[in-house]
């Protein structure tokens, strides 16, 4: 069953019971004290008519012939069986008792007449009491609601009649929210399925746009959409991957070929230093490999750290002064801004080939006589390391891409920097192992700045 028919039936199946519960209960509670109130009525009107014979009656002469006819007529009217005797016994009064068993009767062979059932019949008996004196006994028979008014009767019908139709209007009205309700949620979920569908067959240049009141809908879009354009960035840079290894492999290679293409057609001769300058492409060439299994190996889910308690500003300041030969070279210089004795429990390797990758980058980007700046600090929850450089620096499109494998900016193939493109994804991945972040603030021809957070 698909959504709109569920949530319709589901919305639909809660108005009707809610409508059917409170519905039953009112209407029960109604006609429940309707039909106390009609027997209240009857019970008053037995009373009454105790106390008018009692009037009636005359001490010397009892009931006189007008009184007797008074007595039948009220009865009648009233739908009442009346019996009316002395002390002795005797029956002095007696209502003609057909008159009300024939509607019951009527009732008996027409049942289904429209008309309220007339219940049970009921005899009570009182004591007449005239002056302090017992005169008698008056019984009066009825049947439980045999004067129901044509009125109460109505009202009682018009009661069950509005029920049932305001659940019929309540049922129509609910059937059309819920499939309004329900369309509202669908329909966008749709249209992200067919966008997810397209995205599926390639089309990752597809968008969710949709306008929608509900939070998750809108989260969801936003979510499908930042699935598309991760999943194109990925993409992306795929491809360029696929190309780039293409390079770095086929350039050492190609260069071998033709020199020994050259020594078999006798072009060159077999020198030494040609011998040595094979070697060093083919070096580079495992280092390339190396390389590649590293990452692999760093990207398995755990990286296995081994964290010791020690000396963080001593062994960052040994690091900046193995560094320092090869800038006295460049003519640069390499300045360290270290807090001191900041203690840490973290994978002390780890942690110097983050410091390594690090500054050799700024080293190869910088200029002769340029600036490297190295700080450590101590904050509250995390130690902050920002390697600083007045070099080159990344233009904004690229910085996205740095942490990717194989990466390398144009400027930095054009300049040759012998770089692989793969320092700064190991070194994210280790610094992720530590649960750590790494940001870059840089800009063309300024300098960049990567700073690294690493909680303590
Ligand atoms: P590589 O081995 O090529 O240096 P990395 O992964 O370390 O590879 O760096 C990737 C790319 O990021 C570099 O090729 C370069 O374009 C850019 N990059 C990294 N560090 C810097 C820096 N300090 N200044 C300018 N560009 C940098």
């Amino acid at each position: 069953m698909n959504l709109v028919k569920n949530l319709s039936l589901g919305f639909l199946l809660t108005i009707l019971i809610s409508i059917s519960i409170t519905g039953f209960i009112s209407n029960h509670m109604i006609d429940k004290k309707f039909d106390q109130y009609l027997m209240d009525e009857h019970k008053t009107k037995a009373l009454k008519f105790k106390s008018l014979v009692t009037e009636l009656y005359n001490e010397e002469e009892g009931f006189s012939e007008s009184d007797f006819s008074e007595i039948h007529r009220f009865a009648m009217l009233e739908d009442f069986y009346i019996q009316v005797l002395n002390n002795n016994g005797e029956k002095i009064i007696e209502t003609d008792i057909m008159n009300i068993h024939h509607k019951k009767m009527m009732e008996f062979m027409m049942p289904d007449s429209g008309k309220m059932k007339l219940g049970e019949y009921i005899e009570e008996s009182y004591e007449l009491i005239s002056n302090g004196e017992s005169i008698g006994k008056i019984i009066i028979g009825y049947y439980g609601t045999a004067n129901l008014t044509p009125g109460g009767v109505e009202f009682k019908t018009t009661l069950n009649r509005s029920f049932f139709i305001s659940v019929f209007i309540a049922l129509i009205i609910g059937l059309c929210i819920s499939i309004i309700i329900a369309k509202k949620i669908a329909t966008p979920l749709m249209k992200i399925i067919k966008i997810s569908n397209e995205m599926r067959k390639g089309n990752l240049e597809a968008r969710v746009n949709i306008k929608s009141n509900t939070k998750e809908i809108g989260e969801l879009s936003n979510s499908i959409n930042y699935l598309a354009e991760t999943l194109q960035k990925e993409d992306k840079l795929r491809k360029r991957l696929t190309a780039d290894m293409a390079h770095e492999i086929r350039t050492p290679l190609t260069n071998v070929k033709t020199h020994i293409e050259a020594l078999i057609d006798g072009i060159f001769e077999p020198t030494k230093e040609r011998f040595e300058s094979f070697y060093e492409e083919i070096e580079r060439l495992i280092k390339l490999v190396e390389k590649l299994r590293d990452i692999a190996k760093l990207e398995e889910a755990n990286l296995h750290l081994s964290k010791t308690e020690y000396n963080l500003s001593k062994d960052i300041e040994k690091v900046i002064d193995s560094f320092k030969p090869m800038f006295k070279k460049k003519d640069a210089q390499i300045i360290s801004l270290i807090d001191q004795e900041v203690y840490v429990i973290l994978d002390r390797d780890k942690l110097k080939q983050i410091m390594y990758n690090l500054i050799s980058n700024a080293y190869k980007f910088i200029e002769k006589k340029g600036k490297v700046e190295v700080s450590l600090k101590e904050e509250k929850e995390n130690i902050v390391i920002e390697v600083k450089d007045d070099g080159i620096g990344i233009s904004e499109h690229e910085i996205p891409y740095i942490f990717e494998r194989f990466y390398r900016s144009d400027t930095s193939r054009s300049k040759k920097t012998g770089g692989t493109g793969i320092g700064l994804t190991i070194t994210k991945a280790l610094i992720d192992a530590h649960k750590g972040s790494i940001e870059v603030t840089s800009k063309r021809g300024q300098g960049s700045i990567f700073t690294v957070k690493i909680p303590k």
